[in-house]
């Protein structure tokens, strides 16, 4: 007889293992499958996310900006360095060792809530009298089918291949390649500016690569609030990046002086020469060896595994979260989706909030924000009003040499409910979170306006955009 579990996870991403976990506190049996390997052959739990994702790419981020900050702001401070070097194997195993430790927590925390954790291959085979039943290969190739009530697909994303230019692993790379990269290229082009290639770009040229990025799209990271993009171009064009928008790339030929980049704009064929070119045109749902003849799960026309509000797919009792199903492809998405679904597993009552999922990109400034843009809330017709504050005007932000951009809030004339905050300067990503939960608990702007924010801190700009809503804002003239 096949092993028997409640749940059977497939994927050990943000996605998976989180479900993993509180599928073993809900005290049930749990395995979770997972055969990432990284480029020296080992495997690792974790996904993208910590492997080849969020975590290196912040690691990178961080010393860059050190870098670059040691350069150019501590003269300000008073502080006086000679000869600032940098050393990219430095960097690069300092990122390796937060990868691992990271990855081999998360074998800990599984083994912890009592999940079997298996290295390698799951794929969701026929149900077998109402049974789901996955084949398993472990490392060593041997394959055995386990049982389950219930199976979690949460096999994330890969990058998207520009079919013109093929990845080759040496010039023509992906994210994780670019994360990998052992020295700074001289000239660096950046397919796509989405979150992955500004964050990437972003770190290539703090340490000295002259970025070009191109952009297929006339607009600005569309998705982002008008006033927050606008801002962000300014930025990042004043800190070398050579954001080229309306370039859409169509070709690439490899030479003796580097990679030309043909791509065609408002006035025509251009072409651009180039030492290495990152393609961060975006990621597709991974379903490769994933579902056997006969699962019966569906896929939608992009290639997402097909689920309801609650993450089921059209099978009984398989489930599928993250990357893999619809909605914005980020870590903390997946892992409230995997999180949900076990409770639902178990029985409890457990809802994931679509409408208020926070966006961040760590680039310097840093972008966050939460709910509707003044776009989105001026099109669905709504009254609303405005309130924003500038951080040259928060005394903190000043002392932090960092006085650059805003907080911006939007909400509702007739019901006073915030409906949007969005963010653009030092530590975005962790003033957010004050947003988010606010609006998680459908907060007003008075709300913002009487909890009382300590001085001297950044989150002053979120207490004073809410007063400017209202325009009555107090360390900056209401207009
Ligand atoms: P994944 O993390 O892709 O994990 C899926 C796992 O399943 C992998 O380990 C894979 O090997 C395994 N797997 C697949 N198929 C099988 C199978 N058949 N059998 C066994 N195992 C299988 N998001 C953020 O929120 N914040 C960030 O700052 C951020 N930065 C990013 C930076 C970069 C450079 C990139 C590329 C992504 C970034 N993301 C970020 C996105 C984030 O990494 C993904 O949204 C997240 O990893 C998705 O989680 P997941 O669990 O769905 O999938
Ligand atoms: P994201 O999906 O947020 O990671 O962003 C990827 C970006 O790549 C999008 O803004 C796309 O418009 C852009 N893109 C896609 N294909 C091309 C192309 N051929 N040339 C330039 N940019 C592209």
């Amino acid at each position: 007889m096949s092993e028997q579990y409640d749940v059977i996870v497939i994927g050990a991403g943000p996605a998976g293992y989180p479900a993993a976990i509180r599928a073993g506190q809900n005290k049930l049996k749990v395995a979770c499958i997972d055969g990432w390997k990284n480029y020296d052959g080992s495997y690792a739990f974790g996904g993208t996310c910590l492997n080849a994702g969020c975590i290196p790419s912040k690691a990178l981020l961080e010393s860059s900006e050190l870098y670059h900050r040691a350069q150019h702001e501590f003269e300000l401070h008073g502080i006086k360095l000679k000869g600032v070097e940098f050393d990219v194997a430095a960097m690069q195993s300092r990122k390796s060792k937060i990868v691992k430790s990271s990855t081999q927590g998360i074998a800990a925390l599984l083994k912890g809530a009592g999940v079997n954790a298996l290295v390698g291959h799951g794929k969701l085979l026929k149900a077998e009298g109402g049974v789901n039943k996955v084949e398993y290969t472990d490392k060593e190739g041997k394959v055995q089918v386990l049982s389950a009530t219930h199976v979690v697909l949460a096999s994330g994303s890969v990058p998207t291949e520009l079919k013109s230019l093929p990845f080759d692993g040496k010039d023509i790379i992906d994210s994780w390649g670019a994360l990998e990269l052992s020295a700074v290229p001289k000239r660096l082009g950046v397919i796509g500016a989405g979150v992955i290639g500004l964050e990437l770009g972003s770190v290539w040229n703090r340490l000295g690569a002259q970025v070009t990025v191109l952009e297929a799209l006339d607009s600005f990271l569309p998705m982002a609030d008008q006033a927050v993009s606008a801002e962000a171009l300014k930025n990042f064009k004043k800190q070398g990046l050579d954001v080229k928008l309306g370039a859409k790339v169509s070709a690439a030929t490899k030479g003796k002086d580097g990679v030309t980049l043909k791509y065609t704009d408002a006035s025509g064929e251009q072409s651009l020469v180039v030492d290495k070119v990152v393609v961060a045109i975006g990621r597709r749902p991974f379903t490769t060896n994933l579902l056997a003849e006969g699962s019966g799960v569906e896929l939608d026309e992009r290639g997402f595994v097909k689920v309801d509000h609650e993450c089921r797919t059209g099978m009984a009792n398989v489930w599928a979260v993250g990357d893999l199903v619809r909605g914005p492809m980020l870590a903390h998405k997946g892992k409230e989706e995997g999180v949900v679904v076990a409770d639902l597993i178990a029985g409890k009552h457990a809802e994931v909030n679509y409408n208020i999922i926070p966006s961040v990109i760590y680039t310097a400034p840093e972008i966050a924000w939460v709910g509707q843009t003044e776009q989105q809330v001026k099109q669905s017709g709504r009254a609303y009003k405005v309130g924003s504050f500038p951080f040259m005007a928060s005394g903190r932000a000043r002392a932090m040499e960092a006085a650059v951009g805003f907080c911006k809030m939007i909400s509702a004339v007739d019901t006073d409910e915030v409906l949007g905050v969005h963010i653009i300067g030092p530590m975005a990503g962790e003033l957010i979170g004050e947003a988010v939960l606010a609006m998680e608990y459908s907060a007003s702007t008075e709300d913002f306006q009487r909890t009382i924010h300590a001085h001297p801190t950044l989150s002053e700009a979120v207490h004073e955009a809410a007063l400017a809503a209202d325009k009555i804002a107090i360390d900056f003239p209401n207009r």
